[in-house]
């Protein structure tokens, strides 16, 4: 094809793109990424005088590994020249099998079966499916709500937007047309903070309360990411198992965001010690590379699911499993796993809670946090989207802001030197924004 200057395909982005969570039609002013390589995005063309940026994001919190890793590149090379994608109704092949035992592999003990899905949000759903299609199948059609935090985020259709934030979330438009959930409140902050007994004793008695109706009880353990980029302390995923253990009610993580070592445990899971019946993996799980996610259930909820009238998981959308997607994934967790990442993940955290400090003493700045791989500076106000954005291209890296937070999940590979860019590049959006 002729090629298209970086003016022309701006031009034709406005007139034609719709972009995740952007106006309609054309008011996006999206920065044009050429190539990406380690934690670098190269533009098209300079902007504020970068023409590279230091991925404060990993791509919305995927690209663990930083961009164009070779490991990856060659695992994705050799399945493409095995085959890119396979309908999975009826036939199998290694990429899935190797992938799905290497994650029974390494997630707590108990889940045993695993769903591949194509995205984050459809893993969710195939989670909500199981549980239940579990309930039906054990004759207690009653059981078909979910529990969940307010605060939280789950994907952006429709039965994880049922268990998002209903207060002022990203789909407070819905309220009302969505499922009816339970919400519990969210948990007190604080990740070292000791579990608060009263929110605990109310958790229990809103759990015994609907257990009747109750399928299951879903959460983000530790973190809840986009509802609010808030940490909790791991002791409530205790509560919450001994609670839906005693009142007959299943228990999902949402793992999509915390999965792979982003919060310094390999599962977030396992800062609690405690095993969910369903886990939701998504993100990182390819290393950003390509879209893939995880659905994994113990065998009990399978053998649930099969003593039923429709003894079958009734979802079979075309690109579930795909070869490629599980290839990479593979290759990506081998490289975390070959690694010493959770010394890299130890190292990103000092060094967030190193160059985030000065932010603490801005005008306006209510509270810097981090955990693992995660540091947030939340305002005592709306952040100004696009004068944050800029203040940070101008410092030479990309972030993201919403609400009233600035953060990064930085890649594991980020260099110290560009972490303490990213970190200036914060506190500039801070003081900024
Ligand atoms: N669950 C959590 C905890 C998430 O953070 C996200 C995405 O941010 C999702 C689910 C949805 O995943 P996806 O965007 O891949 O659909």
């Amino acid at each position: 094809p002729e090629p298209l200057s970086p003016r022309e395909l701006l031009a034709l982005d406005r007139q034609h793109v719709w972009h995740p969570y952007g106006p309609m039609p054309g008011r996006a002013a999206p920065l044009l990424v050429e190539s990406a390589s380690g934690v670098r995005l190269r533009l098209a063309e300079p902007v504020e005088g970068q023409d590279e940026l230091v991925d404060g994001m990993s791509s919305w919190w995927s690209a663990v590994h930083g961009y164009n890793h070779p490991v990856l590149n060659d695992a994705a090379h050799g399945q493409l020249g095995r085959m890119s994608h396979v309908m999975f109704g009826g036939l199998t092949h290694e990429p899935a099998v190797r992938l799905a035992k290497r994650l029974v592999d390494i997630t707590p003990e108990p889940l045993e079966h695993v769903f591949l899905a194509d995205s984050g949000s459809v893993s969710v759903e195939v989670a909500v499916k199981m549980c239940l299609q579990y309930w039906r199948s054990l004759g207690k059609p009653r059981k078909q709500r979910l529990l969940t935090w307010r605060g939280g985020y789950h994907g952006d259709t429709w039965q994880p937007m049922s268990v998002c934030d209903p207060d002022g979330g990203m789909h407070e438009l819905w309220q009302g047309v969505l499922p009816r959930q339970i919400f519990a409140d969210a948990p007190p902050a604080g990740f070292d903070a000791a579990p608060d007994e009263a929110y605990a004793a109310q958790l229990r008695e809103l759990i015994g309360r609907h257990a009747e109706e109750l399928a299951a009880v879903i959460v983000e353990p530790v973190v809840q990411g986009a509802g609010g980029m808030s940490f909790h302390s791991p002791g409530y995923l205790r509560v919450l198992r001994e609670a839906c253990d005693a009142h007959g009610v299943l228990l999902v993580f949402d793992e999509i965001a915390t999965g792979f070592g982003r919060t310094g445990a390999l599962f977030a899971a396992e800062h609690a010690g405690v095993a969910p019946d369903v886990m939701c993996l998504g993100k990182a799980l390819t290393g950003g590379y390509l879209t893939l996610a995880a659905t994994l259930c113990t065998a009990a909820v399978a053998d649930g699911i099969s003593r039923g009238a429709l003894p079958v998981l009734a979802h079979g959308p075309t690109f579930m499993g795909n070869p490629l997607a599980a290839a990479v994934a593979d290759a990506s967790i081998d490289l975390l796993l070959s690694q010493d990442w959770a010394r890299e993940v130890k190292r990103i955290e000092a060094g967030l809670w190193e160059g985030l400090a000065p932010a603490r003493s801005h005008a306006g700045v209510r509270e810097v946090r981090v955990l693992g791989a995660i540091g947030v500076v939340q305002l005592d106000h709306e952040v100004d989207m696009a004068a944050a954005t800029r203040a940070a291209v101008r410092e030479g890296v990309w972030l993201r802001p919403f609400r009233d937070l600035i953060y990064t999940m930085p890649p594991y590979i980020t260099g110290d030197d560009d972490l303490a860019r990213i970190c200036a590049a914060v506190c500039a959006a801070a003081r900024e924004g």
